[in-house]
């Protein structure tokens, strides 16, 4: 049977496709033995584990809840309870002008950004077709095939801001950066999928009065930042004002099997996503907003955030920066400063071999990691850069990411010296 275009579109690509099905493969065939610094599973923080359980266990005991839970098609943009608790949460500790208006529930922000890119970018009535600006590269992968339109994302390289101990920080660079009628939105992933870069508050402030002079929205994706889960080990201030929309998630507190998305947005925005919410599945998932209710309402998830879940991915990117310490020493290995997230992001500059070759050799090895090419989507220029550098998740076992990390050290010695 043949596809359409749209069908051809969503099975043939090379990107998160590719990659996510070699992940998948590589986990089947290396089993247990694989060490997993490649995906973006959240690791497990115990006390948390301990908090949704137990809520599990008390809906679990009372009928209307678990009724609420699993037997009801709710609102069009979510749970009613949940996203009032939230919107007052934001409003008393974050003093976000924000109303249940202004909040949609996806399922999975990775469907918020597909409603987003699609909503913003693309042909419009006058007949312009618009793209999605991505100030910075490298990028979240994942954006990379959602819009139904080819070549949707545009960007430019960054600024490399070289600091002390090996380290350098990727910068917006705003002499480049030309937001024309062309554009349609305004995107980034802060912190940074897949750098750890948590762009500062002044970028922030900048990207939004250029959104804003535009009159098109700044889509901040803080799927790992401000306000929850906030794994951030910087200063970092969240923002949202009319002009700019914050998608939070679930996911990465450790629950990403609940699928729940959420978008902060002008009224006109949540609307549209609530009729894509309708079109694409009726409704969202219950699931994670009947969980979280109390959990948020209560302004818990806060302190579970920044207590609990920070800390802990706090520890991890010190281990691992430790680990790269040691093992790299004498290796031309550069460090994106890990300012958020769960990623380091490693440069070999002037690598005899590209990113790609090392990360196959790393499996051979039971390493599994991810290529630093795939995360630059938009740019359409050649950049030597894009296969110096990549990927490690941090997320699991202290003690495999010190073992992956030796055997990574072990391979570009390898690399470098043999070329
Ligand atoms: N944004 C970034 C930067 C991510 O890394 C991810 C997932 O890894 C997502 C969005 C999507 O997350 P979810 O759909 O689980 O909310």
């Amino acid at each position: 049977m043949e596809f359409s275009r749209f069908g051809r579109k969503m099975t043939s690509n090379a990107g998160i496709l590719s990659l996510m099905d070699d992940l998948g493969k590589a986990l089947l065939s290396g089993g247990e033995n694989m060490i997993m610094m490649g995906g973006g599973n959240p690791g497990v923080v115990p006390e948390f584990r301990e908090t949704v359980q137990q809520r599990l266990r008390t809906i679990c005991d009372d009928s209307r809840l678990f009724h609420q839970l699993t037997g009801v098609y709710g609102p069009l943009c979510g749970d009613h309870g949940f996203v009032e608790g939230l919107a007052s949460l934001l409003n008393r500790e974050h003093g976000w002008d924000v109303g249940p208006e202004n909040i949609c529930l996806t399922n999975g922000s990775q469907t918020a950004f597909f409603y987003l890119f699609n909503l913003f970018g693309g042909l419009y009535e006058d007949g312009l077709r618009k793209k999605i600006c991505l100030p910075l590269a490298p990028e979240y992968i994942g954006y990379a095939d959602l819009g139904l339109e080819e070549e949707l994302f545009v960007t430019t390289r960054p600024r490399i801001e070289y600091l002390d101990d090996g380290m350098f920080k990727y910068r917006v660079d705003f002499d480049e950066l030309a937001i024309g009628d062309d554009i349609g939105a305004i995107c980034v992933s802060r912190p940074t999928n897949p750098t750890g870069n948590v762009v500062t508050d002044r970028e922030v402030e900048k990207l939004s009065k250029l959104a804003e002079e535009k009159n098109i929205p700044l889509i901040i994706d803080s799927a790992y930042g401000l306000p929850f889960p906030c794994m951030v080990y910087t200063d970092a201030r969240p923002l949202w004002n009319k002009n700019t929309i914050v998608c939070l998630s679930l996911s990465k507190l450790g629950l990403p099997a609940i699928r729940t998305g959420i978008v902060v947005a002008d009224e006109n925005v949540v609307k549209a996503l609530g009729s894509m919410n309708a079109i694409m599945s009726l409704t969202p998932t219950s699931v994670g907003a009947t969980l979280m209710r109390e959990i948020v309402k209560s302004g818990e998830i806060g302190k579970i955030s920044h207590d609990l879940i920070q800390p802990f991915y706090k520890r991890k990117m010190e281990n691992a920066l430790g680990a790269v310490r040691e093992q790299f020493a004498g290796i031309p290995c550069r460090i994106h400063k890990p300012e958020g997230a769960m990623f380091l992001w490693l440069w070999f500059e002037d690598l005899p071999i590209s990113s790609l070759e090392l990360y196959e050799r790393l499996k051979k090895r039971g390493v599994l990691v991810v290529s630093g090419h795939y995360f630059f989507p938009g740019l359409r220029s050649a950049w030597k850069h894009k296969d110096e550098c990549l990927r490690v998740t941090y997320a699991q076992d202290d003690d495999a990411i010190r073992r992956g990390i030796a055997i990574i050290a072990e391979e570009v010695k390898k690399a470098y010296s043999t070329s």
